[in-house]
């Protein structure tokens, strides 16, 4: 599959995407991961994205092309990809739009994570991440807890509570995702390629979102003649 997942913080874009690769091998490209794991390292890159990242802002469109471009080339990508946390403003997808096309690769749709506002303050004030960067398995305390100890369940590495899930940096990642991120609903509509889907529970969520490949796959072979 080739998708993009569009959705507030907290939302459950990397929860669905992961359970989507579980499907059909396809990859999960997630920039925050891929930003966190490049600040861990102290590469170049991470420097660059830090002081954004703690702050709850989003890092330059041009570091994040610059990312996406050699991302969506690796060999893993042909299998298909699940985009999580990009594009996050109208530059970005239109850029991506133009790399697309010069890759030749169509998407298959655009899903939007529609979760209300009370649901996403909740999930990330008790959200936990695994802090292992090859693992980064998502928790919850309430409804999802990692081990007793706080350590994760796949891995044993400590979990977490990150930098920008302080309340401070919550709000105003919030407030950057209804300037910056939530015209693309309206952008990619305009385009037709938009699934809307009510998301409460990630699991109905991915069902919904493997019907709907399914659905187009049948629209556009068997069922079309
Ligand atoms: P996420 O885990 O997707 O919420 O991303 C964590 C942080 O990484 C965001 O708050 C941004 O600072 C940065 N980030 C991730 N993806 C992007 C993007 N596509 N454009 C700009 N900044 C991003």
């Amino acid at each position: 599959m080739r998708i993009i997942l569009l959705g507030a913080p907290g939302a459950g874009k990397g929860t669905v995407a992961k359970l989507l690769t579980e499907y059909d091998g396809s990859v999960q490209i997630s920039t925050g991961d891929i930003l966190r794991s490049a600040v861990k390292a102290g590469s170049e890159m991470g420097k660059q994205a830090k002081d954004y990242m703690d702050r709850g802002d989003l890092v330059p469109d041009s570091l994040i092309m610059k990312i996406m471009e050699s991302r969506l080339q690796e060999a893993d990508c042909q299998k298909g990809f699940i985009l999580d946390g990009f594009p996050r403003t109208i530059p970005q997808a239109q850029e991506l739009a133009n790399l697309l096309d010069n890759l030749d690769i169509a998407l298959d749709f655009v899903v939007n994570l529609n979760v209300p506002r009370d649901v996403v303050l909740d999930r990330l004030t008790t959200r936990r991440t695994c802090s292992n960067p090859a693992c980064q398995e998502i928790y919850n305390i309430k409804s999802n807890p990692p081990n007793t100890d706080g350590s994760c369940k796949k891995c044993g590495s400590l979990t977490i509570q990150r930098a920008d899930e302080t309340e401070e940096a919550i709000t105003s990642r919030i407030q950057v995702y209804e300037e910056k991120t939530a015209p693309l609903i309206g952008f990619y509509e305009k385009m037709g390629i938009l699934a809307d889907i009510l998301s409460l529970n990630s699991k109905d969520t991915v069902s919904l979102i493997i019907a709907k490949l399914d659905q187009n796959r049948c629209a556009s072979c068997c069922c079309k003649s």
